[in-house]
């Protein structure tokens, strides 16, 4: 059997967002991931040949933002898990809804979003499955977000491709392991930086700068990703007996990880935490919370979300504080602050008082621990994919593996 592979990106090879590649070996033609970069406007991936099967590694947008698009066109199945099936089914609905809100045309319908749902195909961290006729795949856990997967598909070659991974545990996910492979996909968020500090020292830092902020008389906002974040930064504050409200989509994506605990490092300390947070359900709560001591709420990259309304009150106040935990993609909101001290609300840029300050909090491995990563793995081959610096990694790789760094549209066999 001839046993040659082929693959495209039909984007996010070269950049951190919408990513998406099609894989062809034998008679099996697989699509992974169908991602978009949120921004203004989106920028969506190319539109794939047909294939057999969808794989989906987690829910974030850049991976699973235009899954449901694939339904305008034709019929798919889609293989995750059933908690990244119900996240992505929150974050395409959220799509539409800003989509309309910022005026740009609604890339999907809400039947193609209930279809992709329909669609879902659940595995299970550990599971294999066979696959056309002479392939298995083997789903693994990933480390990054709840729910999210690598995927091993074993042929006469093995293959693993990564999704976005963490190889360190942190309050909300296991980490991941090295998985042995020839063929190895290896996503590169953090190539060329590494992570400075400890989580458990990044989680004091933090809890310190909010107790200084308190004591000062102003107010800590975290803007944080409705997914994983938001719930891990509850953890982080459960016992620090600050008065925090917790606002945004957060609150419906923890009552989906409380209904799929076996995917959560503790769901009885995300319970704990989350019974320790005031709810913001109205305008009135919005009104207590802007009192209170500590805000968490969406969106971490601050374009949209409650944390505009928040940040309309305190925009003048230099005691209150904006505590960054998260990655800032290029041109967000976010990103901005960091740069220039301002905010874009909704067109319009102001001035931000407050202090800011960014805490490395994040799921991704960093750049020394994708190199250990991509080592243990013991490959052959190296794909480099979803980073802006692809470079960082190909040299200090090159002695252990043939680097490939493909372009989007560009065909490549291994
Ligand atoms: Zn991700």
């Amino acid at each position: 059997m001839d046993c040659g592979i082929k693959i495209q990106f039909l984007g996010g090879g070269e950049e951190v967002g919408r990513l998406s590649m099609v894989l062809e070996t034998g008679d099996l033609r697989l699509l992974f991931e169908y991602g978009m970069l949120p921004g203004k406007p989106p920028s969506y991936p190319l539109p794939p040949p047909p294939v057999d099967l969808v794989l989906l590694t987690h829910a974030h947008l850049d991976h699973s933002g235009m899954i449901p698009w694939l339904f305008s066109r034709t019929d798919q199945k889609i293989l995750t898990t059933q908690l990244t099936g119900e996240i992505s089914d929150l974050l395409h609905k959220d799509t539409i809804k800003i989509a309309k809100s910022e005026g740009y045309a609604t890339p999907y319908s809400t039947s193609d979003i209930k279809e992709a749902k329909q669609s879902l195909m659940p595995i299970e961290p550990s599971q294999r499955k066979r696959i056309g006729n002479d392939f298995k795949l083997i789903a693994h856990d990933a480390g990054h977000i709840p729910g999210s997967l690598m995927f091993e598909i074993v042929g006469d070659k093995k293959i693993l491709f990564t999704g976005d991974f963490n190889i360190k545990d942190t309050r909300i996910v296991k980490a991941t392991k090295p998985v042995d492979c020839d063929i190895l996909f290896l996503e590169g968020t953090y190539a060329g930086r590494d992570h400075p500090k400890k989580r458990e020292e990044m989680e004091k830092e933090l809890l310190d700068k909010i107790d200084e902020v308190v004591k000062r008389g102003g107010v800590a906002v975290l803007p944080a990703f409705a997914v994983s974040r938001s719930q891990e930064l509850a953890m982080v504050l459960r016992k620090s007996g600050f008065n925090i409200w917790f606002d945004g989509m957060g609150k419906k994506v923890t009552k989906i990880f409380l209904r799929h605990q076996r995917y959560l490092q503790s769901a009885e300390n995300l319970k704990k935490a989350f019974n320790k947070m005031n709810l913001v359900h109205s305008d009135q709560g919005r009104k207590l919370a802007i009192k209170s001591e500590v805000i968490i709420t969406s969106s971490g990259m601050m374009d949209g979300g409650p944390v505009l309304s928040y940040m309309r009150k305190l925009k003048n106040d230099p005691k209150s504080a904006v505590l960054l935990t998260g990655y800032q993609v290029e041109d967000s909101n976010a990103r901005l602050l960091v740069d220039k001290g301002q905010l874009d609300f909704y067109g319009v840029r102001e001035k931000i008082e407050c202090e800011v300050q960014y805490f490395d909090f994040s799921a991704h491995a960093g750049h020394s621990e994708l190199i250990e990563f991509a080592k243990a793995c013991t490959p052959e081959k190296i794909v480099l994919m979803h980073s802006d610096n692809r470079e960082a990694l190909a040299e200090p790789l090159k002695d252990v593996a043939e680097i490939y760094t493909p372009n989007t549209g560009e065909t490549v066999e291994l």
